[in-house]
């Protein structure tokens, strides 16, 4: 039977290994995002797993089983709590780790730990249960406003399709152009597709998974899936890539099962359309562009090469890379749902971001994520160093052939 009490509880057999297997070598921090803005050593890597190793010692070790577990220190409980929310579980620090420790999973089942003690969340994190019990969102936004102000005229959406895009939380509320490149996007690849109505198309559940905060994640994975079944969906799209990781690696546990569709990132889609010919590049454009990889995204779901078919395939565009791309890519600030705790952090990592680009002498920086759209303009508010945002998708769409025979 399962001890609730346990610090070990919400960790799989692997994770286990993982923490055994932390040698404390350091290679992790020079990778790490907080740790080129805030050096607080409670924040690194080692000194996570070092600490935790501590608290299953205390309480689980030999000595704990002979002679009773150890109390822990209230103030090391809360201290461990903040470096661990942190975080902005971009996984870096695990895609360099000599042992493979599997970061982007680690951290978020730590604060799962953390929560269940009643030292997590942090901040409004602790509100968003409740938010998107409200509204079905975390921005606390009005459902009915989720695609009324974007969604663009003279788009068809089936009642059922096989293909169904979920435009998803952040990219609705937060980053317009992308939602609208997508279906501009889809509308030209001329593939039938349906969607949720406004108030049925909820949170996929990342924020909550990320913040340690799983109450929810069964039902909102439920209705959600039962949802697009019911429309006879096959192949669900998204742009956002938080909500592939989890719709594609947790959502079956949450369901209990095989979910009864596959799901894909939407450049996945957009890059086969244009190799079948379905979708057609039909404009130039004479620029410099620098590709971002979301973490979520290339660590996460390891999409990184269809970003770039999009982007080479448009005439006249020199792609240019940043130092760190691909699965080594390095987190624009946004992630870990410790955006708006940490907004220093999140704006320092943006900054750096956009610092690069332009010393690249890159006309625009391309964004594939809501998160990462929406974190570097805010980074880039009042700052002297400035460069054009765009979204792939809301590139692509102003470049594409119209399908007319898709409008209604
Ligand atoms: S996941 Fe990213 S931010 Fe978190 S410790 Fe690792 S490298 Fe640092
Ligand atoms: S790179 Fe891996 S083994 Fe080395 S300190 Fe970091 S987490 Fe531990």
């Amino acid at each position: 039977m399962k001890n609730k009490n346990r610090f070990t509880e919400n960790l799989t057999v692997q994770q286990l290994i993982e923490l055994d297997a932390c040698t404390q070598c350091g290679e992790c921090l020079k990778y790490c995002p907080i740790q080129d803005v805030n050096s607080k050593p409670s924040i690194s890597p080692p000194e996570k797993i070092r600490v935790f190793k501590e608290f299953i010692k205390a309480t689980e070790g030999l000595k704990a089983r002979l002679f009773g577990p150890k109390d822990i220190d209230g103030k090391l409980l809360e201290d461990f709590t903040k470096a661990v929310f942190e975080c902005t579980t971009c996984g870096a620090c695990g895609q360099h780790c000599p042992v493979g420790i599997f970061t982007q999973r680690l951290w978020p089942t730590l604060r799962k730990e953390m929560v269940k003690r009643g030292f997590g969340p942090i901040g409004g994190q602790a509100k968003m249960p409740e938010v998107i019990k409200n509204t079905g969102n975390p921005y606390n936004m009005p459902a009915q406003d989720r695609f009324n102000p974007w969604f663009p005229e003279g788009v068809k959406v089936l009642e059922k399709a096989d293909i169904a895009y979920y435009a998803g939380c952040t990219g609705a509320y937060s980053a317009q152009p992308m939602v609208r490149g997508d279906v501009l996007v889809l509308k030209a690849i001329g593939e039938p597709f349906t969607m949720l109505p406004s108030e049925e198309e909820v949170c996929c559940g990342f924020p909550l998974f990320a913040s340690g905060q799983h109450d929810m994640l069964e039902d909102l994975t439920k209705r959600l899936t039962q949802a697009y079944k019911a429309k006879g969906v096959k192949l669900l799209l998204s742009s956002c890539p938080c909500c592939v990781n989890i719709m594609s690696r947790d959502w079956p546990l949450f369901y209990g099962q095989e979910l009864p569709f596959k799901v894909r990132h939407i450049t996945q889609f957009a890059a086969e359309a244009l190799k079948s010919g379905k979708l057609k590049i039909r404009k130039e454009l004479s620029e410099r562009l620098i590709y971002h990889d979301p973490c979520y995204l290339s660590r996460g779901v390891g999409v990184i090469e269809e970003p770039r078919i999009i982007l080479r395939s448009i005439p006249g565009v020199q792609l240019i890379e940043f130092d760190r791309c691909g699965l080594n890519s390095k987190c624009c600030g946004a992630g870990g749902a410790a955006r708006k705790v940490y907004p220093e952090n999140a704006n320092a990592i943006g900054r750096a971001t956009i610092g690069e680009a332009v010393r690249k002498k890159a006309d625009r920086l391309i964004f594939s994520c809501p998160a990462c759209y929406a974190q570097v303009n805010e980074g880039m508010q009042n700052e002297d160093k400035r460069i054009r945002i765009t979204d792939i998708m809301e590139l692509l769409s102003s470049l594409v052939e119209p399908n007319e025979k898709s409008t209604s």
